[in-house]
């Protein structure tokens, strides 16, 4: 197996996301916009079936969460509230020498915007002092642009949810402790965006909110830490390269009693992936104080009224779908040529299976294309009947895609054909029926 160069990993990856239909820089036919990207048909399978899989692991597959999916336009006081307005900022720094503008408390991951290859002090400049930079965009809600009109578009999607407190918990009559889960855009005018889509300025974020009686804050909060750290083992990450970060006391956010992130090992480096936080009765405080609405809770088990605290899961969309690129690229020597494997799990693999006929000929490309139809009655798969059968290996296993199955003459007498596993490059002969149980319990196992 060739030894993988750390340095170039992330060009190859960003590469193969453009060649395979992955990920696309945004606006390309004019340039491309900094920090913008598109998902092509790949992409957006992936990051469909990734947010399907944690959609069902934080609600489907539970009795206790319920969910939702908010406005990203929210009323303005929200986030004068929630502290965003006057606290959601990153220092910057500028470059006094050639302009460039860092994130301060990030410098070590920064490149300078003047020139990529060289890192903030390489060109001998010298820096400014920091000074706050709020990360929000704002807009304008109708006709007349002034400061009156100014909403913005929301950097979390959490506080949608705080806002909801009342209505869910109404109208699902959950008790307490339950969660309210959501998957939705957000926006950050980051100072220093970078990583391909490791930070952007709009991205997807995939969070719950779990409402907890104040004395079990604690016992909550490690159990959402192991239920997520087991989340990804499910989606079949290299656990070695995940590992806890715990916010100490100068970095915890002033709301937060409790903070640790989910860390995976980029090319770049240790980066977080998710936060798991313990909110307090922050958010659900400042919001009732702002609107005398009262969001204190009560019921039987505990005979008194209590505003709950809240134990957050928030992970990155966009980052668990770099994480699993990252994690699942490989390169192999075949025969003296460099291979790309994309091994991804196939519970998130776009393609499930691909079918191939061997020939075009004798009947195969009808059998073949018989077979594909009954498959995609249940799952994503890919007819190809162009080139070389190894060729068609190839190109399915650089796109992710986790079996392929050839008909070929045997197929016309037995209805058997060929699967083959793309990770350990086994062939096994099976009928149609097999094949769909087969795959059944390793999309959906
Ligand atoms: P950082 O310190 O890296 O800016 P953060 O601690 O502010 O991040 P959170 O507010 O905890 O991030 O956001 C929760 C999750 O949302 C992050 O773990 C990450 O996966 C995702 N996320 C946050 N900002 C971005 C971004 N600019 N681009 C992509 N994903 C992001």
């Amino acid at each position: 197996m060739a030894k993988k160069n750390k340095n170039d990993t992330m060009e190859k990856i960003v590469s193969l996301c453009k060649r395979r239909g992955y990920v696309y820089p945004s606006s390309e036919l004019y340039g491309g916009l900094t920090s913008c990207w598109d998902y092509g048909p790949l992409g957006s399978e992936l990051k469909r079936n990734i947010k399907t899989f944690w959609w069902d692991a934080m609600t489907n597959r539970r009795d206790d969460i319920e969910g939702l999916d908010a406005a990203i336009l929210m009323h303005p006081e929200v986030w004068k509230v929630s502290g965003h307005v006057d606290e959601f900022v990153d220092p910057m720094i500028d470059c006094k020498t050639c302009k460039a503008r860092f994130r301060a408390d990030k410098l070590e991951e920064c490149r300078c915007g003047n020139k990529p290859s060289k890192t903030p002090l390489e060109c001998g400049g010298e820096l400014t002092e920091a000074r706050n930079f709020n990360l929000m965009f704002k807009t304008f809600m109708g006709p007349i642009e002034d400061s009156s009109a100014t909403i913005y578009m929301r950097p979390e999607t959490a506080q949608g949810i705080y806002v909801n407190f009342l209505n869910v918990k109404n109208s699902s009559r959950q008790k307490i402790p339950f969660g309210i889960a959501q998957i939705g855009k957000a926006f950050r005018n980051e100072i220093t965006p970078g990583n391909f889509i490791f930070r952007t300025r709009e991205f997807e974020q995939m969070e719950m909110q779990y409402f907890v009686h104040p004395d079990e804050d604690e016992k909550w909060f490690e159990y959402w830490r192991e239920q997520r750290w087991a989340w990804y083992e499910s989606l079949g990450i290299n656990m070695s390269k995940l590992r806890w970060h715990e916010h100490k006391d100068d970095e915890l956010a002033h709301y937060a009693k409790a903070a640790y992130d989910i860390e995976y090992e980029y090319p770049f480096g240790w980066q977080e992936l998710e936060g798991v936080h313990n909110r307090t009765d922050f958010d659900l405080g400042r919001h009732m104080e702002a609107t005398g609405k009262d969001l204190r809770y009560f019921d039987e088990r505990f005979t008194e009224k209590f505003l709950p605290y809240i134990v957050e899961t928030s992970a990155g969309c966009d980052r668990t779908i770099l994480t699993c690129l990252v994690d699942a690229y490989d390169e192999v020597e075949v025969k003296g040529d460099m291979r790309v494997f994309l091994r991804l799990s196939p519970k998130i693999a776009p393609i499930k299976a691909a079918v191939f006929p061997l020939v075009k000929k004798d009947g195969m490309p009808e059998a073949a294309k018989k077979i594909c139809a009954e498959l995609k009655k249940k799952f994503k798969v890919f007819y190809d009947e162009a080139g070389a059968v190894g060729r068609r290996y190839a190109r399915q296993d650089e796109a992710g895609t986790p079996f392929c199955l050839t008909v070929d003459g045997q197929t016309l007498e037995d209805e058997t054909m060929t699967l083959r596993d793309r990770d350990t490059m086994e062939q096994t002969r099976m009928r149609v029926e097999d094949v769909i149980k087969f795959l059944d319990e390793k999309v959906n196992g």
